[in-house]
């Protein structure tokens, strides 16, 4: 039984209607192609559960931080994630569309890696952090020739004249 592993009894037996949940935990393998969620860095999650005939709902925030090297520069990138969810329990799921109510149970983990590894970039660059945009180092050399002297003048035409 992991932390993220909620009895939802009082919501199935209509004892509540809504239940708040916020804790912190953290999950295994959330990779995409360029980005990953470290192992050791916790994932907050601040939700409300809400029962509805079919089943219960589950929405709110996540948050994590993501690590990730430039696909321009390769320099190392992290960067605050933070994605709203909204979410179907259900004891007969659809797959692929809404998660399982196990006996009284509701399980985030899979509702964690789906969202959070849907929303992790995929081609990761400074300028996604705030910093400016970088140059790949492969095309320093190419930087653009001076302006040549001789077409200065030019520029100081007022050509709106
Ligand atoms: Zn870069």
């Amino acid at each position: 039984m992991t932390a993220l592993r909620i009895d939802v009894a009082d919501l199935l037996a209509h004892r509540t209607t809504r239940r708040e949940v916020a804790l912190s935990a953290t999950v295994e393998g959330l990779v995409a192609t360029a980005a990953r969620v470290g192992d050791d860095e916790p994932v907050a999650l601040d939700l409300v559960l809400e029962r509805i005939s079919d089943g219960i709902v589950v929405r709110g925030t996540l948050a994590t931080r993501w690590r990730a090297d430039c696909s321009v520069c390769l320099d190392p990138l992290e960067q605050p994630l933070s994605l709203g969810v909204n979410e179907l329990f259900e004891p007969e799921p659809l797959e692929g569309d809404t998660y399982p109510i196990e006996e009284h149970e509701i399980d985030l983990e899979q509702l964690v890696r789906d969202n959070v590894i849907l929303e992790l970039p995929l081609a990761p660059v400074c300028s996604d952090t705030g910093a400016p945009p970088c140059v790949d180092p492969a095309d320093s050399r190419a930087e653009p020739p001076p302006p040549d002297p001789r077409w200065a003048p030019l520029s100081q035409l007022d050509l709106k004249q």
